[in-house]
């Protein structure tokens, strides 16, 4: 297996517990190389071809002479383009596309390094730098610089990945000589992680000291008050004492993703534990039960503390992939296994549930509830996946993260193997070599048989996530007596080729509630296997029932049941309650009269995973499901 490296490598000098393993590869089969594939298959191609139809591609034309008419989009619309150049590095489908994107970059970026299509039209040049809280300038730079660093790290010895790391250092080096005493920063973090992470590939300190200043710089009200506040763009008050996350999600944890490179690369435990008390924040009052974040449509925010509305949500697919991202980087800091456990959750349902089955459609706001009679606004709560955006950021920053997943599942030192998401394929890190057999979530079980031969112990560390009792383990057909420490089971041994470790994570299904303060869920649950949230849609209900008139019987038990074919391999069978729809009801009413009379005739209606929602008719759908009335 040749090595593959992903986003984030830490170097030798960096703080930190854990390391990402050297070569992982997913199994097109499974359920993560699945979509691994998918992204090759069709989501990427999707993205080339889109970024010709929107002119994301010409803008950059323009720049060469080789294109005319109006600039098109968004003026960030170059890190479209980025995005999908890393993406297609990551995916090793490096092509025509890598090819031509690297030879316009270099042929559009300006003697200095300067290359932004927005900000080099003639009508807009005088504005360079200028409108730094507004312009995205440094965002555009950040996204070109992970393309470098995705090229750097893939595929280093092809033409076209050398032409994008010289462009990239190019910028890179303009930027560390304008802003390298600056107490300036961009609107819009990204720059920071890019910047240390091309420290990382290039062991050039400038763009890790740059990366440094500009976490430093946010924080004093540079920005101005901008349209909503310096709490929007998070200058409100310095990362290292802010308490709590706020204003526009996106940002909020791109600048996180970027503190963390920054605090392990300088051994700046204070700023690193200051992204911990930050992420934590997030999760404690702020995150659904997906793992989406951002409540508020207006300036794609968060709310306040436990404002989480299911049919509002706002939940950004960035910011869901941003959170992946950040909790990786948390996860190698700290080895702290909830990172994982975080991962597995966003990606599983506030990730996966952007992007169509196809994989060429996609939502940009993710809702936890779709009402019956929705009037199809996708502004405030989409009903469908679309094909594209006129701010396309979601579905190329998928695309780059399905192309890199592989890179995200697995850490490997010299003691052995950790294993954080279950997906088949193979781990190698050194000595030590892994293959993974699984068809995880829907199945419990995973088989991991060893592929190397050692002579000196090493540890198989498996991770345990924290819905799951009662895991257990068999070595080689017989069962092993170990228990989880700090949410991993660990076998020391010396192993041989071909011993293999079974381990069975129990995956009944469950019923979660919210916090009592989560008001826009109270009086409901939502239903809950492994690591799969699963919802009620209205394909799936009774002729005639209206799914808002569906309550839960949750005295009753659910079933699991299984298919071969359908929407989902595995559905609930959930006991409820159908309201009558035909009765009509005030919409107010006095306490203590019955609640809305008594919940209507039994019936047992299906559940499908939440991931899965909107790929048949378009109708209602909710993750939240009310309780029926006497057993509230
Ligand atoms: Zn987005």
């Amino acid at each position: 297996m040749t090595e593959n490296l992903g986003p984030v490598v830490p170097t030798a000098d960096a703080i930190g517990k854990l390391h990402p393993a050297a070569a992982v590869r997913l199994d097109p089969d499974g359920l993560l190389g699945g979509w691994q594939q998918r992204n090759i298959d069709a989501t990427l191609p999707h993205c080339v071809t889109q970024l010709d139809e929107y002119g994301n591609l010409d803008n950059l034309r323009r720049v060469t002479g080789d294109a005319d008419g109006e600039f098109r989009g968004f003026w960030f619309a170059d890190t479209d383009v980025h995005k999908t150049l890393e993406a297609a590095f990551w995916s090793g489908t490096a092509s025509a596309f890598a090819d031509e994107t690297a030879a316009l970059l270099e042929k559009a970026q300006d003697a200095d390094g300067y290359l932004d299509s927005y900000y080099q039209d003639p009508v807009n040049r005088a504005k360079q730098w200028g409108e730094l809280h507004f312009s995205h300038e440094m965002y555009t730079a950040g996204h070109l610089i992970q393309a470098a660093v995705a090229a750097a790290r893939s595929a280093p010895d092809t033409p076209a990945a050398q032409q994008v790391v010289a462009v990239a250092r190019r910028f890179a080096d303009l930027l560390v000589l304008r802003y390298a005493s600056s107490q300036e920063v961009d609107g819009h973090p990204e720059v920071e992680t890019a910047l240390a992470e091309l420290y990382r590939v290039t062991g050039h300190r400038p763009y890790l000291d740059l990366a440094a200043r500009f976490v430093e710089n946010r924080g004093h009200g540079v920005l101005g008050e901008g349209r909503f506040g310096p709490a929007y763009y998070q200058d409100h008050e310095p990362l290292r004492s802010a308490a709590e996350v706020t204003g526009h999600v996106v940002r909020q944890v791109y600048l996180l993703a970027g503190a963390v490179d920054v605090a392990v690369e300088t051994g700046d435990q204070e700023l690193l534990d200051a992204t911990i008390r930050l992420w934590d924040s997030a999760l404690a009052s702020r995150t659904y039960i997906t793992g989406g974040q951002g409540s508020r449509h207006r300036d794609e925010a968060y709310g306040d503390a436990y404002e989480l509305p299911p049919d509002r949500a706002y939940a950004e697919t960035c910011a869901a992939i941003g959170n992946f991202q950040l909790a990786w980087r948390l996860l190698l800091a700290t080895g702290d296994v909830k990172y994982a456990d975080e991962m597995e959750r966003v990606l599983h349902n506030g990730i996966a549930g952007s992007t169509a089955a196809g994989g060429t459609a996609f939502f940009y706001s993710n809702p936890l509830q779709l009402r019956t009679g929705h009037d199809g606004s996708h502004e405030d709560a989409p009903s469908q996946r679309l094909t594209w955006y006129s701010c396309a950021c979601c579905p190329p920053n998928l695309a780059r993260l399905m192309a890199s997943l592989h890179a995200y599942v697995a850490t490997g030192g010299p003691s052995g193997l950790q294993l954080h998401l279950y997906g088949s394929g193979t781990v190698e890190h050194g000595e030590h070599a892994v293959q993974v057999e699984t068809r995880y979530p829907w199945d419990e079980q995973v088989t991991v048989t060893v592929a190397s031969t050692s002579a000196e112990p090493w540890t198989l560390a498996l991770r345990v996530p924290a819905w799951c009792d009662g895991a257990r383990l068999r070595v080689n057909g017989t069962p092993a007596r170990v228990e989880p420490r700090d949410g991993y089971l660990r076998l020391e041994r010396i192993w041989h080729l071909g011993d293999e470790v079974q381990l069975i994570l129990p995956m009944p299904s469950r019923l979660v509630a919210a916090h009592p303060r989560v008001d826009a869920s109270r009086g409901a649950a939502a239903l809950v296997r492994g690591p799969l949230v699963y919802c009620l849609e209205q394909a799936d209900m009774p002729a005639g029932t209206v799914l808002e008139d569906v309550e839960l019987s949750a005295s009753s038990p659910l079933a699991v049941a299984f298919h071969t074919t359908g929407v989902a391999p595995v559905t609930l069978r959930v006991p409820a309650r159908l309201r009558s729809s035909h009765e009509p009801q005030p919409l107010y009413r006095d306490l203590p009269a019955a609640p809305h009379g008594p919940s209507g005739p039994a019936a047992t209606v299906t559940a499908i995973p939440y991931f899965l929602w909107a790929n048949r008719a378009s109708g209602a759908m909710r993750i939240w499901i009310p309780l029926a009335a006497q057993e509230t």
